[in-house]
C-alpha cells in the first residue's frame, strides 16, 4: 500500500484557506482531523457555484434548474459510487452521516431480522454511534450484544471471533479504522468469518474512507456507512452503502415526500432503493459538495494520502519516545492509520490540550464517543493528535515543542 511518492503539501496547505491563520498568536496546527477535516478551496467553489447558478429542489420539478440540480444530486450519487467500488449508484443511500447510516440500518434492517436471543456482535474499539443504534435495537427485540475485545497492543483479538460468533449471531458491527487508536482493522478477514455462520456485516467506515481507498466487493460487507465532513466534505452529508438486495428488503427508515409512488389516506407504496430511504428534500448541496471531495481526494490519490499519514505517524513516535512519559496508545506497524492517540505522565489531557491551544495547535482530548474502550484501557481520557493529508513534519515539530512546553509548565 505504502508508496514512496511524496506529496506536495506547501502546494496541499495552499489549498486550504482556513490553514492560514494564526490561533493564540501562533500559526494554526489543525490536528483534529478524526473529529473533522478542513475543506479546499475546489469544495467551497463547487458549492458557490452550486447555489450561485443550480439550485432547485429536485426529482419533482420539470424546470431548467431543477433539472440541473437533479442531475447534480443523482451524479454525486454515482461519483460516491465510482469512490468506494460500489456495483450500481442505487445502492448508495444519502444520509447525514455514518451516525444516521447505522441508525437506518438498525432502524430498517434490524426488526425484521432480529428477534429474542439473537446475537450482535461489536468489538471493544467501536465509537458510540456503533455501539448505541445496536443497544436500542436489541432493547427493541430480546437480542443481546457481544463484544470483541483487543489485545494490549490495540489490535482486535481476532481468536475472539471464532469464539464468539454464532449461529445466533444476526449482525455484526466493526470500525474499519479506530478512531481513538488508528488501528486498521482486516475487514475482509473478519467479515469473511461472519460470512461462515451466515451473519450480515455491516463496516463504519467513518475514519477509512477518508484516507484509505475503498472497495466495498473485496471488503465483502453488507452495509458501509462514512461521513463527508471528515474526508474535505461538508457537514450534514453522509453515504450508506448496502447491498442491493438487502436495501430493496428493507422497510422505509422515515416516511414523506420523494420516498413514496403512490399515496392513499390509508397506505402508500414507495419508490425502489435508494429514495425509499431519503424522505422529504435531500441535502443536494452538500452531495455535490461531498462528490467535488472525492474527485479532490482521488486526484491526489488515496494510497498516496495513507502513507503520507502513515509517515507522520512513525515521525511523530519517534519524536514522542524523546519525551518523558510520552506513551502512544495505539499499534506499531503497517495496520495504522494517522491516529496518534497519547498520554503525558501525569498531566489530563484537557490541561494539554489547552497549553497546546495556547500555542495554535488543535487536538482533541477526551474519550472520543469510545467509552467502552477508555475502560477496557483503565484510562478516562487521552490526548489525540490525528493527521490528514495537509500537515507535515513540521507539525509534528510544533506538537512535540507544545508537549515539551506543558511538561515545563505542569512541573
Ligand atoms: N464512527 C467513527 C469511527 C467515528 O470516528 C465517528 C466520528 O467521529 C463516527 C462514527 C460518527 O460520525 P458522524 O458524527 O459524522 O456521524
Amino acid at each position: 500500500m505504502k508508496t514512496s511518492t511524496r506529496l506536495d503539501i506547501k502546494a496541499i496547505k495552499a489549498e486550504f484557506p482556513i490553514l492560514d491563520q494564526e490561533v493564540n498568536g501562533h500559526r494554526l496546527v489543525y490536528l483534529d482531523n478524526a473529529a473533522s477535516s478542513q475543506k479546499p478551496r475546489a469544495v467551497v467553489a463547487t458549492l458557490e457555484r452550486y447555489y450561485e447558478r443550480d439550485h432547485a429542489n429536485v426529482h419533482r420539478g420539470i424546470h431548467e434548474l431543477s433539472t440541473r440540480a437533479t442531475q447534480a444530486y443523482e451524479g454525486a450519487r454515482a461519483r460516491a459510487a465510482r469512490y468506494i467500488g460500489a456495483g450500481e449508484p442505487e445502492e448508495v443511500v444519502f444520509v447525514r452521516g455514518t451516525t444516521e447510516g447505522i441508525n437506518l440500518v438498525a432502524s430498517a434492517w434490524g426488526p425484521e431480522n432480529l428477534r429474542e436471543g439473537d446475537e450482535i456482535l461489536l468489538t471493544v474499539l467501536e465509537h458510540h454511534s456503533n455501539i448505541v443504534p445496536w443497544q436500542l435495537l436489541a432493547q427493541r427485540t430480546g437480542a443481546h450484544l457481544k463484544s470483541v475485545d483487543i489485545s494490549d497492543d490495540g489490535r482486535l483479538r481476532l481468536d475472539q471471533f471464532d469464539e464468539l460468533l454464532t449461529r445466533r449471531t444476526r449482525l455484526v458491527g466493526v470500525t474499519h479504522v479506530s478512531n481513538a487508536l488508528g488501528t486498521i482493522n482486516p475487514v475482509e478477514e473478519i467479515v469473511a468469518a461472519a460470512k461462515r455462520v451466515g451473519a450480515t456485516v455491516l463496516v463504519d467506515g467513518a475514519q477509512a474512507a477518508p484516507h484509505l481507498p475503498i472497495d466495498v466487493g473485496a471488503v465483502g460487507c453488507d452495509f458501509y456507512a462514512f461521513s463527508g465532513h471528515k474526508m474535505c466534505g461538508p457537514t450534514g452529508i453522509g453515504v450508506l452503502w448496502g447491498r442491493r438486495e438487502l436495501l430493496e428488503e428493507m422497510a422505509p427508515y422515515q416516511g414523506g415526500g420523494e420516498m413514496i409512488e403512490i399515496v392513499e389516506l390509508e397506505r402508500s407504496t414507495y419508490k425502489p432503493a435508494p429514495q425509499k430511504f431519503e424522505a422529504g428534500t435531500p441535502n443536494v448541496a452538500d452531495a455535490v459538495g461531498l462528490a467535488a471531495a472525492m474527485d479532490y481526494l482521488e486526484d491526489i490519490g488515496l494510497e498516496r494520502i495513507h502513507a503520507h499519514e502513515h509517515d507522520l505517524v512513525a515521525y511523530a513516535l519517534e519524536r514522542g519516545a524523546e519525551i518523558p512519559g510520552f506513551r502512544d496508545l495505539g499499534p506499531v506497524g503497517d495496520d495504522r492509520a494517522g491516529v496518534l492517540s497519547f498520554e503525558l505522565g501525569d498531566i489530563h489531557p484537557h490541561d494539554l490540550a489547552q497549553v497546546l491551544d495556547s500555542r495554535g495547535i488543535a487536538v482533541r482530548a477526551g474519550h472520543h464517543c469510545n467509552q467502552p474502550l477508555m475502560r477496557r484501557l483503565g484510562l478516562g481520557a487521552t490526548t489525540r493528535a490525528s493527521f490528514y493529508l495537509y500537515n507535515d513534519r513540521d507539525d509534528v515539530d510544533v506538537l512535540c515543542e507544545g508537549l515539551n512546553a506543558a511538561i515545563e509548565f505542569f512541573s
